[in-house]
């Protein structure tokens, strides 16, 4: 039965007709076998200034090209990788990626500012994350300082040594963000004590923030969040000349979102960012 549904699946591919099992398993299949068949690539979008437009960074986001299937989103491989822990070959490969295209750009005289990279709470269970990050620094020539990593508020609470290894990247000198921030749980107390820089408002609360009373209140109570914690505020998910001007009213001068641009390919970065 299951093989009658898999080859089912195999000529239309759609979760609900081949049932999540045997989906699961083709495409995890397939994902293992995504790196050395060149078929992940990265998309980079800008972060900005929202008073001038000016480019402060860009967020790499990793894209699944599969011949079959196509694109598919990372919300949808990003957990299929991490259950089966393909993640931290991935995760390396991303790092690299990102860091060695900072330095095309820069060979390029484009000067993108920082690169910012999502890890994986996975990617902090091996305890090899400080040593990965210092070999791909060294090995791309990347100055640490053009680095920051993406991590949710779970790594910072479940991870068992989170803080030595937090405490480790930041004495490399990268940069650390807490991606999605307010829709976990963490302790503001535990956040104080990490060397942080960053908090990424989650796009959740940008998205409705004129409809809806509770995200807006939620969002200025995370930019005034960062500023009394002196950190940077940064918004996701900015789609409307609205949300940025609710943001920079509000004291939050940095954002991300399709209103500035989508994620996209090295090249378009370079065409349309270019002084
Ligand atoms: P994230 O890190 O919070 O990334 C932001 C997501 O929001 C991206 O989705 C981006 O394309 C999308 N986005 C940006 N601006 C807008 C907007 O204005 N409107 C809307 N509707 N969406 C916007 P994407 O690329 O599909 O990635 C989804 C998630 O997958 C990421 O969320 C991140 O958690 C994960 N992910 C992506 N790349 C990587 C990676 O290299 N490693 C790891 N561990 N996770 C990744
Ligand atoms: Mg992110
Ligand atoms: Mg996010
Ligand atoms: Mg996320």
């Amino acid at each position: 039965q299951a093989k009658a549904r898999g080859r089912n699946g195999y000529r239309f591919y759609s979760p609900s007709m081949t049932g999540e099992g045997v989906e699961r398993l083709r495409l995890e299949a397939w994902l293992r076998r995504s790196l050395e068949k060149d078929e992940m690539f990265l998309n980079y979008q800008p972060q900005v200034e929202i008073d001038t437009g000016r480019l402060v960074g860009v967020e790499a986001l990793v894209r699944w090209n599969h011949p079959e299937l196509g694109l598919v989103s990372p919300a949808r491989f990003i957990p299929l990788a991490e259950d089966t822990g393909f993640i931290s070959q991935l995760g390396e490969w991303v790092l690299a990626e990102a860091c060695r295209q900072m330095v095309r750009w820069q060979a390029a005289g484009l000067a993108v500012p920082k690169i910012a990279v999502n890890l994986s709470v996975r990617q902090f269970e091996r305890g090899t994350i400080v040593a990965t990050v210092d070999r791909i620094l060294r090995a791309t020539g990347l100055e640490p300082r053009r680095l920051q990593l993406e991590v949710t508020e779970s790594v910072i609470m479940n991870t068992g040594d989170a803080r030595t290894y937090i405490n480790g990247l930041h004495d490399l000198g990268v940069g650390l963000a807490i991606d999605d921030f307010g829709t976990g749980y963490s302790s503001l107390a535990y956040l104080k004590q990490m060397p942080v820089q960053t908090l990424k408002i989650d796009r959740s609360f940008i998205q409705d923030i004129h409809q809806d009373a509770n995200d807006e209140a939620i969002a200025i109570a995370i930019i005034q969040l960062g500023k009394s914690m002196n950190l940077s505020v940064i918004a996701e998910g900015v789609e409307t000349d609205e949300q940025a001007a609710f943001l920079l009213r509000h004291g939050c001068n940095l954002a991300q979102g399709y209103f500035y641009s989508r994620p996209v390919m090295p090249d378009d970065l370079l065409r349309r960012w270019l002084p």
